[in-house]
C-alpha cells in the first residue's frame, strides 16, 4: 500500500535494509524475525506465520503447551508489522525494529495470547468509566559476566556502591553506553543508576499512556538483553536471580487520567489529598493482590524474592511514602498524585503487568472501597495485613478463584496462562535443586 511505500522510502533513504518485527509472547519473551526491506510489503499483507506455543530455553529445550498450541498441533499464529512503531536499532546499523500485532490467521482477529491486544481490551473497560490510565515503569535487572567455568557470576559485585554511578560501581561504564542507546531507541528513559546490589542497575522510564507504558518496558528489556549480549555479558530480569542480593522490582507507578487529561488521583481536600478514585484504586488493587500476584511475579522463582526487610512487598498493605509497603504513595500531589505498586518483579511481562494492575485499579473504582489506614512507620505486621501467596502455585490458584479480575483479562487468555504456569510449578516440583543435595545428601 501507499502507507508502506511511504515507510520503505524513509527506511532506504536512512539506510535501512532489514526490518526486525518483534511481539511479545504469553511469558513477555521478545520473539522476532528479521525480514528484508524489499519483503516488508508482502509481510505486512500476509503477516509472518509463527508456531503457537510458548518456548522456554531450558536445557531440555521443552515446547511448553498453552491452549490451542501443542494440544492443536501446534498450529500458525500470524504477525503484522506495526509499521506505525518503526525505530532504527542504534547499535545495529542497517536495521530498524518494530512491533507485531499477533492475530489469528484464518480471523485475523487478535490472538487470545496476545498480551498487547489483552492490555487495549482492559483499557477500553476503564475508558468506559472515563479513565484513562497512566503508568510510568520502572525496571531493575542484575548485569553478569563469564565466571570463566562456563556459568555467569555477577558483574562488579563491589560492596559499598549502592545508588551511585561513575566507574566504582560501573568499572566499564555499561552504564553510561546503556543509557545513551535506550535513549536513541527512543523507549523514554529518563535516567539510571547502580542499585542495590553489586551488579545491579535500575532505567526508569517517562510516564505515558498504559500502551506506551507497555511497548516501551518490552523493548527496554529486549534492548538491555541485547546490549549485554554485545558485551560478552548476561543481563536478566529474573526475580531474584542470587541467594546473596536482593531481588529485581519492576515497580508501576499509576495514575488516571479524566478524558481532558487532568489528574483523577488528586485532590487537595481529600483524604490523604488523595481522591476517591485514587483510594479506591488502592483498595482495588489491595484486595486482587493474591490474583494480580500471577501476572506480575509470573515465575517459580519469583516468590524468592518477596520477604520482611528486602524493598520488596511481603505484606498486602499500603502507605503513604513508605517503602516498606506493597503499595507507597509517593509523596507529590498535583499532576504527580499517583500510586506506585511495588509488588511486580523485573520477569513480569509488561503488558500484562500492566494490565493486570489497571484492571484491579478499575474494578476497586467500581467497587468503592476505601483502603484501610494506611501502614505507619517500618512495618511488618502479620496480625494487621494479610501474607502475599508464598509460592506460585498460590498465586495461580488465587488468580483462577479471583472471575472478576479474570472476567476483565478474558477466559481465552486465562486458561492458556494457567495451563502454561501450571506446566512450569510442575516442571520445577520433578526437577532437584543443587539445594536438595546440600541440605540432604551428607546426612541422610
Ligand atoms: N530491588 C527492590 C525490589 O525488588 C526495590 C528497590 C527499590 O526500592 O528501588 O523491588
Ligand atoms: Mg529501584
Ligand atoms: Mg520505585
Amino acid at each position: 500500500s501507499e502507507e508502506v511505500r511511504r515507510h520503505m522510502d524513509r527506511l532506504a533513504a536512512d539506510g535501512v535494509d532489514v526490518v526486525r518485527v518483534t511481539y511479545p509472547d504469553l511469558i513477555g519473551t521478545d520473539r522476532a524475525r528479521d525480514v528484508l526491506l524489499e519483503e516488508l510489503p508482502r509481510a505486512c499483507e500476509h503477516g509472518l506465520a509463527f508456531c503457537r506455543a510458548v518456548y522456554h530455553t531450558s536445557p531440555q529445550g521443552d515446547v511448553v503447551p498453552v491452549s490451542g498450541g501443542l494440544d492443536a498441533g501446534l498450529p500458525d499464529i500470524c504477525v503484522r508489522p506495526d509499521l506505525d512503531t518503526l525505530v532504527p536499532l542504534p547499535w545495529e546499523p542497517g536495521v530498524a525494529a518494530c512491533l507485531g500485532e499477533v492475530v489469528d490467521p484464518a480471523t485475523g482477529a487478535p490472538a487470545p495470547e496476545s498480551p498487547r491486544d489483552l492490555l487495549r481490551s482492559v483499557l477500553a473497560r476503564c475508558a468506559e468509566h472515563g479513565l484513562r490510565p497512566v503508568v510510568g515503569p520502572e525496571l531493575e535487572y542484575f548485569l553478569c559476566e563469564p565466571d570463566g567455568s562456563g556459568g555467569w557470576r555477577r558483574y562488579a559485585p563491589d560492596p559499598g556502591v549502592v545508588y551511585t554511578a561513575g566507574l566504582r560501581a560501573d568499572p566499564d561504564n555499561h552504564l553510561l553506553r546503556t543509557l545513551r542507546h535506550v535513549r536513541d531507541l527512543k523507549v523514554g528513559a529518563i535516567s539510571g543508576n547502580h542499585e542495590f546490589d553489586g551488579g545491579q542497575i535500575e532505567i526508569n522510564l517517562v510516564h505515558s499512556d498504559a500502551v506506551s507504558a507497555a511497548d516501551r518496558s518490552f523493548r527496554f528489556k529486549a534492548a538491555i538483553k541485547e546490549l549485554a549480549r554485545k558485551e560478552g555479558r548476561l543481563a536478566t530480569f529474573m526475580a531474584k536471580p542470587f541467594n546473596d542480593a536482593g531481588g529485581s522490582g519492576f515497580h508501576l507507578h499509576l495514575s488516571c487520567d479524566d478524558e481532558e487529561g487532568r489528574n483523577t488521583f488528586d485532590d487537595p481536600s481529600g483524604a490523604y489529598g488523595l481522591s476517591a478514585a485514587a483510594r479506591h484504586a488502592v483498595a482495588g488493587v489491595l484486595a486482587h493482590a493474591p490474583a494480580l500476584a500471577a501476572l506480575l511475579n509470573p515465575t517459580v522463582n519469583s516468590y524468592k524474592r518477596f520477604g520482611p526487610d528486602t524493598l520488596a512487598p511481603w505484606l498486602i498493605d499500603w502507605g503513604l511514602d513508605n517503602r516498606s509497603a506493597m503499595v507507597r504513595i509517593p509523596p507529590e500531589r498535583g499532576s504527580g498524585a499517583r500510586l506506585e505498586l511495588r509488588l511486580g518483579d523485573a520477569s513480569a511481562n509488561p503488558y500484562l503487568a500492566i494490565a493486570a494492575t489497571t484492571a484491579a485499579a478499575l474494578l476497586g473504582v467500581l467497587a468503592g472501597e476505601e483502603p484501610p489506614t494506611p501502614l505507619e512507620g517500618y512495618g511488618y505486621d502479620t496480625a494487621r495485613s494479610a501474607v502475599l501467596p508464598q509460592t506460585l502455585s498460590a498465586a495461580l490458584d488465587a488468580l483462577e478463584a479471583d472471575t472478576a479480575l479474570t472476567d476483565l483479562l478474558g477466559k481465552g487468555f486465562t486458561t492458556s496462562f494457567l495451563s502454561y504456569k501450571r506446566d512450569e510449578v510442575e516442571r520445577f516440583h520433578r526437577h532437584v535443586t543443587d539445594w536438595e543435595f546440600t541440605e540432604y545428601a551428607y546426612h541422610l
